[in-house]
């Protein structure tokens, strides 16, 4: 009888296997871009992660190990767009989440866009007004619909709106973000005049005003949280609204949604509910699904790396995957779909923590860096604004001002660089951007920079704090340097034609678009820089 049994499962097995052999393409690509979500998370928590949600992606699916942002900016703007464009910002034009226009005077949002309206909130509302038109380059969700004459779905979803734009490409069906004014997912005239019935439906059926004054309690008995340092740490900033860092966190407005755990079920009911509403993977072509979770980035800016908040935001989001695998399995059907799994970017682990355990780091108050170098070239070189702009380190010049006293870029930063790099200053290097690729750095730091050099959206001098510094948290933390912490994020690949197995090989951000464009069969995105992984090739 068991031997019946067991050769009728191992027969239904051989079926199986030969009815998803027999599957020429995926239904359905889930890509997950989780924000902030460095790699070192995958293992700190592993003991307390369900087995169906990361553990299942890593243990029954392929993980990249040694992979990193190939550039310097490492910032949510630029790593999505990195993503799905397999491209750097040098080529892509996502060279920050803002950064100063030399065109129009002004500085400018990565997903602004003065040419559309709001939908699903008040149509003059800014928050509406995002499209992906700043991004140069084609997306592998825009190969994806060329590849199909533009019969495959493709719908980009985060609470942040650049979040979900730039993933789901020029060509989206639709984008949706969360607007924390309304409490309605939104999205522009870009992509529709109207929100479909379904989406309506979502924001009146008022689920997110029902959380409003609920408490976030961790997931396990607290003292479980042994990768952690115990509540309350003094260089822990607040949540919105709330006087201590301090567990139970109470949701007081819509603002405090995106910066709990409850963000992250929001966006993943969101993704479950366009699923469903737009029948993705129950066509004829291979669909898209583009989801990113916003809330560790919010979370993980305040509390930081070593927080009870973070750890108990990660279990939880491991419950959220998994979910979201279940329902693909029982819609689907298990490796009928692909998923990949990554971050727009790490983060440092807060400064006066570091210190607290004598590693070096250090932050300085953001905001009086400009007014104190243009002070300096005031007294050198004579009155005027000399510096328009600080974005992302890097300083704008004034180049009329520069051409009408007739002064180079070269001397400005001899002067700057003379000055800045004392023996106590944290300025590591400051750096000629025009001057690349004769910059003095390690042959592996420089082409960081130089994948981030674009001519019309670049600044002049860039600052290179030392490692485990940063401008501008006296609590918290953040990211957007060249440094490890910053560029080593998680790849996981998961389902159809994915092998079991993992690689200590160096793969890059940038190779996840061309690896997508191999296993679909379709062009890479128009401005990739990277190239398929041969190991998830290997049978
Ligand atoms: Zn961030």
């Amino acid at each position: 009888m068991i031997l019946i049994l067991c050769l009728g499962c191992f027969l239904g097995a051989l079926a199986q296997k030969k009815q998803t052999q027999s599957l020429a393409k995926p239904k359905l690509v889930l890509g997950i871009v989780v924000d902030q979500m460095r790699y070192d998370y995958l293992y700190r928590y592993a003991d307390k992660y369900g087995q169906g949600g990361f553990k299942r992606l890593m243990n029954e699916g392929f993980s990249c190990k040694n992979n990193h942002y190939h550039y310097a900016s490492t910032i949510t703007g630029p790593g999505h767009a990195a993503v799905y464009t397999g491209s750097v910002p040098a080529v892509n034009g996502i060279v920050g989440n803002d950064w100063y226009d030399r065109f129009l005077k002004k500085n400018i949002y990565v997903a602004e866009d003065s040419t559309v309206l709001a939908v699903g909130t008040d149509p003059n509302a800014v928050e509406g007004k995002r499209s992906p038109v700043n991004m140069h380059t084609s997306t592998i969700t825009d190969q994806l619909k060329l590849a199909t004459n533009f019969r495959s779905k493709v719908i980009g979803i985060a609470l942040k709106d650049r979040g979900g734009i730039l993933p789901a490409g020029h060509s989206a069906d639709a984008a949706y973000w969360f607007d924390a004014k309304s409490g309605n997912w939104i999205t522009s005239t870009y992509y529709m005049n109207e929100l479909p019935k379904w989406v309506k439906d979502w924001n009146d059926s008022k689920r997110v005003q029902g959380l409003l004054n609920t408490t976030w309690d961790p997931l396990l008995p607290i003292g479980e949280y042994a990768d952690s340092e115990e509540d309350n740490q003094p260089y822990e900033n607040t949540l919105a609204g709330e006087k201590e860092p301090v567990f139970p966190h109470t949701i007081k407005t819509f603002a405090s949604i995106p910066a709990s755990p409850f963000g992250n079920t929001i966006t993943k009911e969101m993704a479950l509910a366009t699923l469903e509403n737009e029948q993705m993977g129950m066509g004829k072509e291979t669909d898209f699904l583009c989801v990113s979770f916003s809330s560790p980035d919010y979370v993980g800016h305040a509390t930081g790396t070593h927080s009870i908040e973070i750890e108990d935001t990660y279990l939880r989001l491991d419950r959220d995957i998994e979910e979201m695998l279940n329902h693909l399995d029982k819609k689907l059907g298990k490796n009928n779909y692909l998923v990949f799994l990554t971050a727009d970017h790490g983060v440092v682990d807060i400064a006066a923590y570091l210190k607290k355990h004598k590693i070096p780091a250090g932050s300085i108050e953001s905001g009086k860096e400009v007014n104190y170098l243009n002070g300096l070239l005031v007294e050198k070189f004579g009155e005027g604004k000399w510096i328009l702009s600080e974005d992302n380190y890097q300083l704008y010049l004034n180049h009329e001002l520069l051409q009408s006293k007739n002064i180079s870029i070269t001397q400005i930063h001899e002067f700057l660089q003379k000055n800045m790099l004392g023996m106590a200053s944290p300025v590591y290097q400051l750096i000629n951007m025009h001057e690349l690729p004769n910059v003095n750095l390690p042959p592996y730091y420089l082409p960081l920079l130089q994948n981030i050099y674009n001519p019309k959206r670049s600044g002049d001098l860039m600052i290179l704090l030392e490692p485990a510094w940063l401008y501008g948290y006296k609590k918290g933390t953040s990211h957007g340097t060249m440094w490890q912490y910053d560029r080593h994020v998680p790849l996981l690949w998961y389902g159809w034609n994915i092998p079991q197995g993992f690689t200590v090989e160096q793969t890059y951000i940038a190779d996840i678009a061309p690896t997508l464009a191999a296993l679909l069969n379709i062009l890479e995105p128009n401005g990739a820089v990277g190239k398929p992984i041969p190991a998830i090739f290997k049978k």
